[in-house]
């Protein structure tokens, strides 16, 4: 398990502050969501803690040791599609897993199976529909070996089956491996089911407006997926 504390970050691209004082933390084993208006600040938040940016001042720590501006600390899926063009979509989701050489390329082909992604494993990225992409780099991020998941509106382009499917996909992963999960949607419902913590971001720059702890126990949300039977 693995736990974040994210201490006064701030972030400005010219005169266009982003991210103003943010704090926030995700205890182990936690899964919180962030909702926030386009634009607020919320993909910048995670490129901060991916180590893609850095902050203009502030600190990140992942158990206790400060990240900032270090890549590969976390699993990092991205709002918009980061697959390689030249290798393929098996070699797209084995990019995480090859971090820590431990390369398990059945169960890969069986993700892509689950993910409804059978016989695309030697396609390319430019062959398949965003949808399917997105699917790809969750697969990617599920399968990558760090404890803490950052995933940014990572079912937008799903439909609404497929995107109920990938919730308890994910939800599973979450309490079977104990990571920590930190999650962006616009779907308040998403984000109710999901989470055990809701951060509402103002508009920027975007610091935490409020705070709503979910009730729900894990088995109980786990019950409320189930309603896609009844949708089916
Ligand atoms: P959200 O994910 O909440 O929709 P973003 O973090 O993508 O919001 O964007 C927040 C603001 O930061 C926007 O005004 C956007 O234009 C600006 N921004 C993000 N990345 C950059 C960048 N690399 N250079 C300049 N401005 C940026
Ligand atoms: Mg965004």
């Amino acid at each position: 398990m693995s736990k974040l504390l994210i201490e006064n970050v701030s972030k400005s691209f010219g005169k266009n502050q982003v991210l103003q004082d943010m704090s926030l933390t995700v205890s182990d084993g936690e899964f919180v969501s962030i909702l926030g208006p386009s634009g607020s600040g919320k993909s910048t938040l995670f490129r901060l803690i991916g180590g893609i940016s850095l902050p203009d001042s502030g600190s990140i720590y992942l158990d206790d040791a400060k990240i900032n501006g270090q890549r590969g600390s976390i699993s990092y899926m991205p709002q918009s599609s980061s697959l390689f063009p030249w290798r393929t979509i098996l070699k797209n989701v084995l990019l995480g897993a090859e971090l820590n050489g431990k390369i398990d390329e059945d169960k890969a082909v069986n993700m892509l199976e689950r993910a409804g992604l059978k016989g695309y494993e030697h396609a390319y990225p430019h062959q398949l529909s965003g949808g399917m992409k997105q699917r790809v780099s969750f697969i990617r991020a599920l399968l990558s070996p760090q404890a803490f998941m950052c995933l940014d509106e990572p079912f937008s382009a799903l439909d609404e089956f497929t995107r109920v499917d990938m919730q308890k996909w994910l939800l599973n992963v979450w309490t079977e491996y104990q990571r920590s999960i930190l999650f962006v949607t616009h779907h308040i419902e998403e984000a109710i089911f999901l989470s055990d913590r809701i951060i509402v971001l103002s508009q920027r720059p975007a610091t935490v407006k409020k705070e709503f702890v979910i009730p729900f126990e894990r088995p109980r949300r786990e019950e409320l997926l189930l309603t896609e039977e009844f949708l089916r």
